[in-house]
């Protein structure tokens, strides 16, 4: 009967349900037990000056080394972790991690300036004990804060202005620089934009990966550097993969640079490079 057949669809439904449930149940028991072990890995990517090439600093971006399935990316478990409150946890790993890398490359002659640059997810942002905890791992490690810079992405800060604005603000008076991660994917307001302490924008891959040739990211990527200008923010294009993309950013006035060009993520015993420079 027709009402059989509708009841077997909800029961196929309910079975599917069910079975992704369980699935999410146990990815988030696997990934408690993954920040209890120490499985969760900080891998880093060189952030550089375009014109005399030298190695800026690096973006730690965070790897899980899952016993068995091998290294999983973070698109596949940070939506959890932030559904979840982990990401607090995970958070505090990669940072403890990046921080401690860092302090050791700066000691490298030629490597002084180092900057090291780690992701924040918008559940850190809410969180009242981060500002304590960026602190808290800066004095741990000797990391000097103006060695530290903390990405937020542009919807994290949109979402949330008031309480992010507060955050925000306490952590760079800590002394850390904050930046605007894939700028130009969220709805900025310019007014509000200004009045954040943020030092740097990070134009999207998503306006990089069609250049040189596609004209209307080549405006877009020309409008963010303008935007750059107008409010004193420095501005690196993430994404980088190939010369003519950097030359064609450059000569729109993009100074810093992030990409396989340059660097792919690797561990920190793979992260190479000659010595560190200035921006320009
Ligand atoms: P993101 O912060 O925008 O990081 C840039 C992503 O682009 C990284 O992906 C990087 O591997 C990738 N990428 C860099 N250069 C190129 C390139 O030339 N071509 C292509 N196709 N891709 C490139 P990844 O490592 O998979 O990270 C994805 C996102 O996961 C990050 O985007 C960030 O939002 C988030 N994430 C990574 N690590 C952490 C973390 O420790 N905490 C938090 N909250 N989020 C993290
Ligand atoms: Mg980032
Ligand atoms: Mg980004
Ligand atoms: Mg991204």
């Amino acid at each position: 009967s027709a009402g059989g057949a509708a009841n077997q669809q909800v029961s196929f439904f309910v079975t599917g349900l069910n079975e992704q449930l369980q699935k999410r149940s146990q990815r988030l028991e696997q990934l408690k037990l993954a920040l209890q072990c120490g499985e969760l890995e900080a891998w880093f990517q060189p952030q550089v000056d375009g014109a005399s090439g030298r190695i800026l600093g690096a973006e730690a971006l965070v790897r899980w080394r899952h016993p068995d399935e091998g290294l999983i990316s973070p698109a596949e478990f940070i939506p959890l972790a932030e559904e979840t409150g982990l990401v607090i946890e995970l958070g505090q790993q990669v940072l403890e991690q990046a921080c401690r890398q860092a302090v050791l490359w700066r000691q490298k002659p030629g490597w002084e300036a180092f900057k090291i640059a780690v992701n924040l997810s918008t559940v850190q942002l809410s969180d009242s004990k981060l500002v304590h905890q960026v602190k808290a791992v800066l004095e741990a490690t000797g990391l000097p804060a103006e060695a530290l810079e903390l990405e937020i992405t542009e919807s994290a800060v949109m979402d949330n202005t008031q309480e992010a604005l507060v955050v925000l603000n306490q952590l760079a008076d800590l002394g850390v620089s904050l930046s605007v991660d894939d700028f130009g994917t969220g709805h900025s307001s310019l007014a509000y934009l200004k009045s954040l302490p943020v030092s740097k924008i990070k134009i999207d891959r998503a306006f990089v990966k069609d250049l040189p040739d596609d004209l209307q990211d080549k405006a877009l990527c020309q409008a963010v550097i303008s935007i750059g200008a107008a409010l004193d923010l420095k501005v690196l294009a993430e994404g980088v993969e190939t010369q003519a993309q950097a030359d064609l950013l450059m000569h729109l006035g993009c100074l810093s640079f992030q990409g396989y060009f340059y660097g792919r993520p690797s561990p920190a015993a793979e992260f190479s490079g000659g010595s560190v420079g200035q921006p320009g």
